[in-house]
């Protein structure tokens, strides 16, 4: 239902919790956030109101400058934690937060079991980070030739297989400096700072931080790193854009 991210040079924590209560308004039943710092990926999830999820983030201060947050409105699962946002895959390096609907999720879950990866919730997201993480253990096609980042390259061949409507963002304990957002029919906007680089599934999470904005079309994908923002179509194909200024008065 509602999706933060933030890559940067400040603590993401409280960055992605202050975004999420500006979301709020929309409805969830749960939230979760995910944390990249020191090679690690840290979840932390909560049902219920996100001041559940601050009381328990709380108890252990987090630095790191890297990570993605949710609030879930279920469609696939029981609102419960364990089908709260970050998914991760059987390893827990990658972490994705979904907004929309995976309409084949039912077979690619069979595929996947049959390839080892264990399934820990009902719903239709935690087949993305399974296929990302199946990139990486069986590439299935030479990577695409202009594509700069495996985890891009990765985060796009899970992408090329799903049917539905979703934005989706990605991070992974292996990439420490990147940060990758999806957008197929569910709202996706990036939002730019000095130095660092926001997202979120509509603008009332990031204005605070940031005016300057570009919103994502169906069929594109985008990595955001510390030094800036590159998007790509569906195909591989880098795209030229520019973030437009935003006319909020609060
Ligand atoms: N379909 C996903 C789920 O049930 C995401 C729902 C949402 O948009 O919050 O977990």
């Amino acid at each position: 239902c509602g999706i933060v991210g933030y890559i940067g040079t400040q603590a993401a924590t409280e960055i992605m919790l202050a975004g999420l209560e500006k979301l709020e308004y929309r409805g969830y039943d749960s939230a979760g956030i995910a944390l990249v710092s020191e090679g690690e990926l840290d979840r932390v999830r909560a049902k219920g109101k996100l001041r559940n999820l601050r009381e328990k983030l709380e108890m252990q201060a987090n630095p790191a400058q890297l990570g993605i947050g949710h609030t879930r409105w279920a469609t696939h699962g029981k609102p419960e934690e364990h089908n709260a946002h970050p998914h991760t895959d059987t390893k827990k390096r990658i972490a994705v937060v979904q907004n929309g609907i995976i309409e084949n999720y039912r077979e690619l879950r069979e595929e996947l079991k049959k390839l080892g990866h264990e399934f820990l919730s009902e719903t239709d997201t935690e087949v993305i980070p399974h296929l990302i993480a199946e990139f990486f253990s069986n590439p299935p096609a030479p990577a695409h030739a202009h594509i700069p980042s495996l985890l891009l390259e990765a985060v796009r061949q899970a992408v090329m297989k799903l049917k539905g409507a979703f934005a989706i963002a990605v991070i992974s304990a292996d990439f420490p400096d990147e940060l990758i957002v999806v957008r197929q029919q569910a709202p996706l906007v990036i939002g730019f700072g000095q130095g660092e680089f926001f997202c979120a599934s509509d603008t009332p999470a990031i204005v605070q931080y940031t005016r300057a904005v570009l919103p994502l079309e169906n069929g594109e994908l985008a990595r955001l790193t510390p030094l800036g923002v590159e998007v790509y179509n569906f195909a591989g194909d880098r795209l030229k854009k520019t973030p437009r200024t935003l006319n909020w008065n609060p």
